[in-house]
Order: structure tokens, then sequence, then C-alpha cells
């Protein structure tokens, strides 16, 4: 089988969706192994390694059966793997609300136009921020997700900076701004966001408030 056919697999499971405008909503998540950033606050370190390589029919076969009619493929990086660009077409084919989560430093040039593009641009305390590809904003639509993830007052200023110098509420509304959970208090979040009039969606991790800390496949 060509790299085409086969992906490793962290997890398949259906939980509720826990960010973007998508929040809320039962969702099938497949998870990817390997990420190639080491973001330091990085929550989903158990999906760096291991996995189970698997056949593509045989996860989009897995990811139809929990039947939510929104599926995101996450990792980990998914887009390491040039089997998730043909993932994603048949997710969409088969009538499926595609959500994919990635980085902001792998090309999403050929992801299919139908998937919403979950897109972070890593802001420097993540450790990543230059690794950030610029160029990715040319394919984010109206459709796709900006999402910070944001540790610090130098994180939010970063966004605020970067939301206003690139314009990109010109290229889509849906503009996320998290905290790292434990590190930065929302409502610090809140207030800056209201001080300077950001046109941005603060967001709260709902998976974290309805699972335990330590969960896994949630
Ligand atoms: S890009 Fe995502 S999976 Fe990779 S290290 Fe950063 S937070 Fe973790």
């Amino acid at each position: 089988m060509s790299r085409e056919d086969t992906l490793v697999i962290h997890e398949i499971y259906a939980s509720i969706q826990g960010e973007s405008s998508f929040a809320g909503l039962p969702c099938t998540f497949i998870r990817t192994t390997g990420c190639n950033l080491r973001c330091v606050w990085c929550d989903t370190p158990q999906a760096f390694y291991g996995g189970t390589r698997k056949a593509r029919g045989d996860v989009l076969r897995e990811a139809l059966a929990l039947r939510t009619a929104v599926v995101e493929v996450t990792g980990g990086e998914p887009l390491l793997q040039p089997a998730v660009l043909p993932l994603l077409r048949e997710l969409c084919d088969a009538g499926r609300t595609v959500l994919l989560e990635t980085s902001g430093e792998a090309d999403v040039a050929r992801v299919d136009p139908r998937v919403h593009k979950i897109m972070d641009l890593k802001a420097p305390a993540s450790g990543e921020s230059h690794r950030n590809r610029w160029s990715n904003l040319e394919h984010i639509g109206a459709g796709d997700e900006i999402k910070f993830v944001l540790a610090d007052r130098g994180d939010y200023e970063f966004m605020r900076d970067v939301v206003r110098e690139r314009d990109l509420p010109r290229r889509t509304p849906h503009l996320l701004a998290s905290t790292v959970f434990g590190a930065l208090a929302p409502k610090d979040l809140v207030r800056w966001v209201l001080d300077d009039g950001l046109p941005v969606r603060v967001q709260l991790q709902m998976h974290k408030y309805v699972w335990p800390p330590d969960a896994r496949g949630v």
C-alpha cells in the first residue's frame, strides 16, 4: 500500500467539540500520530509517538460508524501524513461537516475547500512562533477559523498586532482566542479584548470543564 493508503492513528472517538465556532456539537475526532512542533504548553503530547497504522478505508469506516454530523481530523499535525488529504475529501463526500485542526506550520494549500480549516497562529510563549507559515493566510476563507492560544500578555499583544496588521477579519470572521489552561486567567483576556475592541471570539476549552483533566479520548 502507498503512503496515501494508510495513516498512523492515535485514536478515533466521539465527544463534543470543545473549541471553535462548532463548540458544543457532537463530533467524531480522528487524531493522527506525530507532530513536527513542540509547543511548550501542548496538551496532546501523547500523540507525538506510537499509534497504529491503519488502512485509510478502515479509518473512514470507523469514523463514519460513530454517526456524528461533524468530524474533526486533528493531531499531532494531520497534514504530515499524505493520506490525510484524500481522507478529508472522502469525509466531505460522505456528507459530513469536516474540520481540520492544523498548526499553522504545515502547508494547507491542497486541503479540500469544503473542509473548515482551524489553523493556529503560534504566539511567542509557545516557543514555535517562528514556524508560522504566513503564506497559509492566502488559503484562509470565510469558512475557516484562525486560533491563537495565549499564555501571557505578550502573546495577547502578538495576537492583537497580527489581527490588525494582517487585517485578519477581512479573511474570516472566525478569529479564536484561547488561554493556556492554568496559565492565563480568562478574565484578563476578556478585559484586554474589550479594552482594545478586538474582533475575536474568546473561547474556553469546553471539554476540559466536562471531563477530568487527565482524561484521554474525550
Ligand atoms: S502543533 Fe499542536 S500537537 Fe504539535 S506541539 Fe503544538 S500544540 Fe502540540
